[in-house]
């Protein structure tokens, strides 16, 4: 069975409405093949299968009226017995309005029928302390709103009157961001002072586990930028007070520059050790002078230099690399799945 129609046919023993093109509602987590919507015992339910970098697992959320017992529903599910049985990898996150329960198994080791007894059991406890919508709108809790609108892919209600002032207010704030003064020199300050220390951190770390022996990861040597880009990447945005292209640029330079000044301290201790002469800074000099010579020595280097651009290039991509997004999307679906933008969101957006 594949992810699609593992997807259409959950969907269907619920009576839900598969969406395939909803990609996520959730930061940093991906949808493999969009995600069900649904009603069920009178609470807003949103299933999917997830792929977070290379562990897939499936996401369920339960969305009740706003509630100040998250701490107690969370605690609820936890404890549930036979849940805790069943999800040996769960996360169970409950906020005002919604719970998150997700699990890191891939739809093939999680039958249907186990899906939507979790689901029941989550509902089951989330009943005990907070209410579903009630055809409310559960931003203004006065206008009737009987269609699930999806805010940014999560599931809701909100009326027509309330997208349009959610929609002002984030165009406002996303206005009053863009206007704001970012301090480049401090974000080149802290980039740099990141680079220069994770960027030397790897180099002696991997001289230290690798130089003296005469062996090479080099997996490990082409996926490390990842790592690196984190702090480069925060530090650039936290001393910029803001987040912009320009701040991204910086943080895909940097982390580059990072990776490479500790490759090459890497180089000067393997050519320390065939040479038998001691660290300094001289050689370093040396190394870097031919440093590509280094970088492009075989085709195992020349793949961990592309993985090196490649990560740097998709700074602007990962979490800590991203922009903050604003003004939300919201949209209805459509019996057969599809999505259509509101009619607020036009307005809104413009
Ligand atoms: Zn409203």
């Amino acid at each position: 069975m594949n992810v699609a129609t593992y997807m259409s046919q959950l969907a269907q023993q619920v009576g839900f409405i598969y969406v395939p093109k909803c990609a996520s509602f959730k930061n940093d987590v991906t949808y493999q093949k969009g995600a069900a919507f649904g009603v069920r015992q009178g609470y807003l339910v949103a299933l999917a299968l997830t792929v977070a970098g290379r562990t897939t697992g499936f996401v369920m959320v339960v969305r009740y009226a706003k509630s100040a017992a998250s701490e107690q529903i969370q605690e609820a599910i936890k404890n549930h017995p036979g849940f805790s049985k069943f999800l040996a990898k769960k996360s169970v996150k409950a906020s005002a309005d919604g719970v998150v329960v997700s699990w890191t198994f891939g739809f093939s080791r999680t039958k249907i029928e186990e899906v939507i007894s979790s689901l029941d059991v989550v509902i089951q406890e989330v009943s005990k302390y907070a209410a579903g919508f009630a055809g409310k709108c559960e931003d203004c809790a006065t206008a009737e709103t009987r269609q699930i609108t999806l805010m940014n892919g999560m599931p809701g209600y909100h009326c027509v009157g309330c997208q349009m002032r959610i929609a002002a207010e984030k165009q406002r704030e996303a206005d009053e961001y863009k206007a704001k003064d970012a301090n480049y020199l401090g974000g080149l300050a802290g980039g740099l002072a990141a680079a220069a220390v994770t960027g030397s951190a790897w180099g002696w770390l991997v001289s230290w586990m690798e130089a003296d022996s005469g062996k090479w990861s080099p997996k490990l040597h082409a996926v490390v930028a990842f790592g690196i880009s984190i702090p480069v990447a925060w530090l650039i945005f936290k001393a910029m007070g803001k987040r912009d292209r320009a701040g991204q640029a910086l943080a895909v330079v940097l982390t580059l520059a990072a990776k490479w000044w500790g490759d090459a301290i890497y180089y000067t201790h393997v050519l320390m050790h065939y040479e038998n002469v001691a660290f300094s800074w001289q050689l370093v000099g040396s190394v870097l002078r031919h440093f590509f010579d280094y970088k492009f020595f075989d085709f195992g280097h020349k793949m961990v230099a592309a993985f090196d651009v490649g990560i740097s290039l998709l700074v602007p991509w990962m979490p800590w690399g991203k922009l903050p997004k604003f003004v939300p999307v919201f949209q209805t679906i459509n019996p057969d799945g599809s999505l259509t933008l509101t009619q607020a969101q036009g307005a809104g957006a413009s």
